[in-house]
């Protein structure tokens, strides 16, 4: 059998994705692009498959926290082609017979695009690289007109590109002064034959923000909704909390917690889209510990077990059910501090009000209540 090194670069700062971290690093439906892309090479032999990463200076920790049982990371450098260099070196040592080198943009890489770069290689490939024709017609912008290309034999090369170690190897140190996009233009200019294997269009190199938003939708899954409701009575008091607000009133509200009937419907709603039960079992009333707590622990408890899921919370709802205090004053800080809690656009949260006309014990004025409707995508593996 032979032995396969598969080096995942991960040394990218990401600048383009606009996203806090590197893009390797940002969570896609719970798993990180690194921690999916490591995965996807699961299928190869264990017994004889060595998988390094190569992470950029300074990335340790947040390769540590993405992959906390995976193999030592390799340092890379400025250039990718530098990080797959050094990656290829600190392989050395081990003498597998190939390697295919893989970008952890490319978390979506199927067991099918890897089988066929292997197979390639083990028929006696000096180098495999998945292709894709290119189905658009393309046009180059010459001064203020176009002009159409042949598309005849173009294609997309992807990753992971597959090579005999000791070739690409020597390719890479011989070529390391110039600057090329991929492996298979050094090992062009090591004079190393690459034949082409199938690609897949579902391969996508994850770049953009609508990039992240496509590879979601292709990894599946499912959009839940749940709904919450919650009451608390008035007692003496100069203010209530709702929805994380603090409202002077000339009454207060009477609960173990602050009383937040909105942040407590909203968190049942929340625990209700991942099926974890209600607030109460998660803080029981009787529980010393959330004597006079404020509501957003628990809503950002709630929200980390979605999180924790796999589960992305996409919008909220929430009804205010009461004659007074008047809620219009204060929906928009309502608003903005349900949307801090849940890590949400203020677009996405949405917080109304009504009465029940004088009927009732909200009409009486001895109570108010509040519903509350949560948005949930869940990924394809927690399904
Ligand atoms: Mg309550």
């Amino acid at each position: 059998m032979s032995r396969i090194a598969v080096l995942i670069v991960a040394a990218g700062k990401g600048e383009r994705s606009g996203r806090a971290k590197p893009k390797q690093f940002e969570v896609l439906q719970g798993k990180s692009m690194l921690t999916r892309s490591v995965a996807a090479f699961g299928g190869l032999p264990p017994q004889s498959t060595l998988i390094r990463v190569v992470i950029g200076p300074g990335q340790d920790a947040l390769y540590a926290a993405a992959l906390p049982d995976g193999a030592a990371s390799i340092t890379g450098g400025a250039r990718r082609q530098d990080s797959v260099r050094l990656g290829l070196e600190a392989l050395a040592a081990e003498t597998p017979d190939f390697v295919l080198i893989h970008d952890a943009a490319r978390p979506l890489v199927s067991r099918r695009v890897i089988a066929n770069v292997v197979r390639a290689l083990e028929a006696g490939a000096s180098g495999a690289v998945p292709m894709l024709a290119v189905a658009d017609t393309l046009r180059r912008q010459d001064g203020d007109g176009w002009t159409t290309l042949p598309r005849d034999n173009l294609y997309r090369a992807q990753t992971p590109q597959g090579f005999r170690f000791a070739d690409i190897l020597a390719a890479h140190r011989a070529h390391a002064a110039r600057d090329v996009t991929d492996d298979v233009e050094i090992a062009a200019l090591a004079g190393i034959k690459v034949e082409a294997v199938a690609g897949d269009e579902t391969n996508l190199k994850v770049t953009t923000e609508k990039d992240f938003t496509l590879a979601e939708i292709l990894l599946g899954g499912n959009t839940v909704t749940a709904m919450g409701f919650d009451a608390h009575r008035f007692s003496p008091g100069d203010h209530v909390w709702l929805c994380g607000v603090k409202i002077p009133h000339d009454h207060g509200l009477t609960g173990h917690s602050d009383a937040d009937a909105g942040l407590h419907a909203l968190t049942d709603a929340v625990l209700g889209c991942i099926g974890a039960g209600d607030i109460g079992q998660h803080f029981p009333p009787g529980d010393e510990r959330w004597r006079g707590a404020p509501s957003w622990k628990f809503l950002d408890h709630a929200a980390r077990l979605v999180a924790e899921k796999g589960g992305r919370i996409l919008h909220c709802d929430v009804t205010l059910i009461c004659e007074r205090p008047k809620i219009g004053p204060h929906r928009e800080a309502m608003r903005a501090r349900i949307a801090g809690i849940l890590g949400l656009g203020i677009g996405e949260v949405s917080v109304k009000a009504t009465t029940t006309e004088g009927m009732g014990y909200t009409g009486r004025g001895e109570g108010l209540a509040a519903q509350a409707v949560a948005t949930v995508r869940l990924s394809g593996d927690a399904i």
